[in-house]
Order: C-alpha cells, then structure tokens, then sequence
C-alpha cells in the first residue's frame, strides 16, 4: 500500500482514497482536517473488515488500535 489516490467501494459506494485525498473527520461535528490515507483508517482494509467500519477519523477520534470510537466499543463488548 502506499498510494495516494485509489478508488475503493465503502457500503456499496464507490469513493476516493489514499493519503492525496483530503477530508474531514467522519465523527459528528468533527472538523479536523485529515486525509484518506491507512494512518486515518478505521480499519486496516480500505473499505471496511473485520477489525473496523473503514471510516477515516482524525488521530482524536481514533483509537491506538486503529479503530474508530464505535468500532472499539464493539470490539471492547465482543472482548
Ligand atoms: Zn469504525
Ligand atoms: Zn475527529
């Protein structure tokens, strides 16, 4: 990996990835700038897996684990 525009499909929806992508937070009321590279990744899989939901989340709203608050509640619960 590595790339910095790929297009991957999230939830049935076709959208642009990779660190060259800006965005913002996807956590309510979350404005931080970030990109869509692995290091904001919900997730070790663009898209989604297993292990997160493949949402991109500034580094507050992301766990050490690479998960977003929700998924490491689920994972916490599941544990
Ligand atoms: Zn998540
Ligand atoms: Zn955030």
């Amino acid at each position: 990996m590595g790339y910095a525009y790929y297009e991957i499909i999230r939830n049935g929806e076709k959208i642009e990835a990779g660190y060259g992508v800006e965005a913002v937070c996807e956590k309510a009321d979350c404005t931080e700038k970030i990109d869509r590279g692995l290091g904001y990744l919900c997730g070790k899989t663009p898209g989604g897996d297993e292990h997160g939901c493949g949402g991109y989340f500034c580094g507050e709203h992301l766990t050490y684990d690479n998960q977003c608050e929700a998924c490491a509640k689920v994972a916490d619960e599941a544990a």
